[in-house]
């Protein structure tokens, strides 16, 4: 009886957490400027290590001088080099797309593929560049879990698992397939303004009412630090 209060209270803690989301949230999106699949892959790729508004400045450049993979893998990567100066491992980014492009091109006839594992086995893109991917381009259900949703959600004892992919797994368990793509964008809205790494700011959060994390600070940070 009392454990099943227990997981009652829990269950409705959860609910709120994520209702509260979506009402701060309603339009929560990528930030990420693509008209077109590939275009969202090679956005994408580019953003590890290099915030959203650097990849739009950058492929507000490089699009209108490739935005295909016909035009990409016939690139020279020097050249490739010059777009993407002002982004995080520019040169092993380069070299990434060309190969991907071509692999888009003789295996996928031209097309991005629009599964997982076709994703994961092109050159640059691990689960997450990969479930972006799906999710936004696609509108598959696919839960992506950057830095932001795995503090974020740890934080609020949403999923404790130490890694990605355990992460992944435990907030999936959570919600309804057709709800895994908003999370990820409310989650991550909610880390990059109120839940930040290094000052989470819990004296302004709707959430702190059911966050395990409110104002420990110093501890949250510990346990909630992307691998
Ligand atoms: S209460 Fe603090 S730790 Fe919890 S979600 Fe809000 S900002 Fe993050």
């Amino acid at each position: 009886m009392f454990s099943h209060n227990r997981e009652e209270a829990e269950a409705k803690r959860i609910h709120a957490i994520f209702d509260l989301l979506k009402q701060q949230y309603p339009g929560a999106k990528t930030a990420l400027h693509f008209a077109n699949p590939f275009q969202l892959f090679v956005a994408t790729v580019l953003s590890a290590q290099t915030t959203d508004e650097q990849v739009n400045r950058i492929t507000a450049k490089l699009f209108p001088r490739a935005d295909t993979p016909e035009k990409l893998a016939r690139m020279k990567q020097a050249e490739l080099e010059g777009y993407l100066k002002g982004c995080g491992l520019y040169r092993q980014k380069s070299r990434f797309l060309i190969e991907a492009s071509r692999i888009i091109l003789e295996k996928h006839g031209g097309n991005v593929p629009d599964t997982f594992e076709d994703l994961v086995a092109l050159p640059g893109v691990g689960r997450k560049t990969a479930n972006v991917v799906l999710s936004n381009a696609f509108n598959k259900p696919a839960l992506a879990v950057d830095t932001h949703v795995f503090r974020v959600s740890r934080r609020l004892g949403l999923a404790s698992g130490k890694k990605v992919e355990q992460v992944e797994e435990e907030l999936k368990a959570l919600l309804p397939p057709h709800e895994w793509g908003k999370v990820h964008h409310r989650l991550i809205a909610h880390g990059r303004r109120i839940c930040k790494a290094l000052k989470p700011q819990c004296g302004h959060c709707v959430l702190g009412p059911y966050c395990p994390s409110r104002h420990k600070t110093k501890s949250a940070q510990a346990k909630t630090k992307a691998p």
